[in-house]
């Protein structure tokens, strides 16, 4: 056998034999046995500890050197650290709401917006077993979220996953209209549906100053949205608009309710996300 050949088994005989080592199996080198005063001596394939023959069988002479327990220890402590990442990503404890619109969500005119907005809202009702986000953007259009908020970063598997999507006012301000954003409200809902999102969407409230026109096609977009093709599609819908029709929503501005209208909001948002956590 060439030399080289032979210098290459045993490095690969010394990586197979390392991990031994760690547990104190030692192997002894069969090719560099000495013999002193009738005894064998020679040292292990993978850490070169010395080894002596006793009674037919090799052992290590004297204890094992402290590195070995240090790398046992060390691995010990990698594994450990690891099953406990690797459980943490499987089981998330934790449920997601995440609240997606404009001002109306980002809680424009309420008096304590961590409390008393939407999101706010809901994280008092749920308390800290459910984590809840504000994606609310004073003065974004519904054409804008769509094309901007994936929620990829927000998307975890082993919990449930809700979003609460509002948006449109700003749009039928500047003269959308309501078919075309109809098909980009049900385009992106779709979408976070197929992500593996529990969807739920508003209807958009009166405001202020909107013309005629711009009311009509307001309008249209809210009967598309209750009695379109959403719901067959496991969409869920928030008629905050009929809740604004019926004196639930009190404005502070013409567009933003007060703290009184968002309590009337937040009801929906709350018998939404409850069922879709399977709070009831
Ligand atoms: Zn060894």
């Amino acid at each position: 056998m060439k030399a080289g050949a032979r210098q290459g088994d045993v490095e690969i005989m010394k990586i197979k034999q390392l991990p031994e080592c760690l547990f104190g199996r030692h192997l002894r080198d069969a090719h560099g046995v000495r013999f002193r005063d009738d005894m064998a001596f020679s040292r292990c394939v993978g850490c070169r500890v010395a080894m002596v023959k006793v009674q037919g069988r090799w052992r290590p002479v004297g204890r094992s050197p402290l590195w070995q327990y240090l790398a046992l220890a060390a691995l010990l402590l990698l594994l450990a650290f690891g099953l406990q990442r690797w459980y943490a990503a499987a089981h998330p404890k934790h449920d997601i709401v995440v609240f997606v619109g404009d001002s109306i969500t980002e809680g424009v005119a309420a008096s304590d917006p961590l409390t008393t907005s939407r999101p706010g809202r809901y994280q008092v009702h749920a308390g800290n077993d459910v984590i809840v986000a504000n994606e609310g953007v004073n003065g974004i259009t519904l054409g804008s979220l769509a094309g901007l908020v994936s929620l990829k970063d927000y998307y975890q598997s082993g919990r449930r996953n809700v979003v609460v999507l509002g948006g449109g006012s700003n749009d039928f301000a500047q003269n959308a209209k309501a078919i075309p954003l109809f098909k980009t409200l049900q385009d992106y809902a779709m979408r976070l549906k197929d992500d593996g999102w529990i969807v739920g969407v508003g209807t958009v409230m009166a405001r202020n100053g909107l013309p005629p026109e711009q009311e009509r096609e307001r309008l249209a977009f809210n009967r598309m949205i209750v009695h379109g093709p959403l719901k067959s599609q496991g969409i869920a819908v928030l008629d905050f608009d009929a809740e604004h029709r019926a004196g639930r929503v009190p404005l502070a501005d013409g567009v933003h309710p007060t703290d009184a209208g968002y309590a009337g909001m937040s009801k929906l948002d709350v018998a939404f996300v409850d069922k879709a956590l399977e709070k009831h």
